[in-house]
């Protein structure tokens, strides 16, 4: 049976796992509605996962195709990724943030094999190896999973309170782990009193234990120089100021206090972009910067795909330090070499 949890005034979860993944689960939210209940995410798509959400649902006297609408933090498959299942038994509508919903049109449009042509140039770049690269260019006829997201058909709008019968969710733009993240604040007074503004369900933007990864907004068809970390930054002092009584994320548990979380992955990541100004006294790529950060493991044991990840990490918070004038890029290196300012 799928774990359950009452967080009190018409706001239940339930524990949508996610296959061969560290973090376990996702946090699927279930908001009572005078129209039925709304989800806020839905999980990942896999036979197991569906019937963790066809179970909890049902422990929370309801059932898939009761679900009224489907509301999407941001595009990723472990948040997204049962949301065509859901509407396809319910009828429901699904609404997402526009520039996440440009994201998912682009995945349903783009051919892998543009996919595999993109990642190995930018790779190539950033000074990744040639034996990293070359599982790319052979890998072209495959086809990448999650390739065929749902298409929303509302927009969640920035500011504004979406439709829900009987309550009050409104939607506040946080980009930085992706374009087009939100995070939902139900503005009700806490169910317990707890002091602060209402409840934040916070996707993966505010998490009680973990920094969420931040990278490049990937998109083979845009060229502008995006901040995604800067992005971050500033949206996380944006919840900070809401101060909401609890915050309700999407993996993880259930936290209060977030300013305080908000300080500490302030403070993390400024000590971190010092830390990267150190190892930058000498020309980096930014593949030879990642190799030097620290991570949760040794470089050596980290695998294929998540080098990959690291890399584009490595990346934002380079772009980051351009921005703010600490780094700049050697004129004429190829590939690009970075080196504090
Ligand atoms: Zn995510
Ligand atoms: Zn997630």
């Amino acid at each position: 049976m799928t774990a359950t949890f009452d967080h009190g005034g018409g706001v239940r979860s339930l524990r949508v796992p996610i296959p061969d993944n560290p973090l376990g689960f996702t946090l699927v939210y279930v908001v009572d509605t005078d129209r039925g209940p709304v989800l806020v995410d839905t999980g990942w798509d896999d036979p197991a996962s569906m019937d963790a959400l066809v179970d909890g649902l049902t422990a929370c006297d309801t059932a898939v195709s009761e679900v009224h609408g489907v509301v999407i933090t941001h595009h990723h498959p472990d948040h997204h990724g049962l949301s065509g299942k859901v509407r396809e038994v319910s009828g429901a509508w699904v609404a997402m943030h526009a520039a996440d919903a440009s994201i998912v049109r682009r995945a349903r449009e783009t051919r892998a094999e543009r996919w595999y042509t993109y990642m190995a140039a930018k790779l190539a770049a950033a000074g990744a190896p040639e034996e990293h690269l070359a599982p790319l260019r052979s890998a072209r006829r495959r086809t990448l999973p999650g390739l065929s997201p749902a298409l929303p058909d509302r927009e969640i709008v920035p500011g504004e309170l979406l439709e829900l019968p009987g309550r009050r969710l409104r939607a506040i733009w946080t980009p930085g782990h992706t374009p087009g993240h939100v995070c939902l604040h139900l503005e009700e007074e806490h169910p317990a009193g707890l002091p602060g503004h209402g409840r934040l369900f916070s996707g993966d933007h505010l998490l009680p234990e973990i920094s969420p990864h931040i990278g490049l907004y990937e998109d083979p068809d845009d060229t502008t120089v995006t901040d995604p970390l800067g992005d971050y930054l500033d949206s996380l002092e944006r919840v900070g100021r809401l101060a909401p009584a609890e915050v309700l994320p999407a993996h993880q548990h259930p936290f209060t206090d977030a300013p305080s979380r908000v300080r500490e992955l302030l403070t993390h990541h400024e000590m971190r972009l010092t830390g990267l100004l150190t190892l930058l006294a000498t020309p980096l790529t930014p593949w030879q910067l990642a190799e030097r950060m620290e991570w949760n493991r040794p470089w050596e044991r980290i695998p294929y795909g998540s080098r990959t990840i690291a890399v584009s990490e490595a990346e934002s918070h380079l772009r980051r330090l351009v921005k703010l004038g600490r780094a700049e890029a050697v004129a004429g290196s190829d590939p690009v070499t970075y080196v504090a300012a």
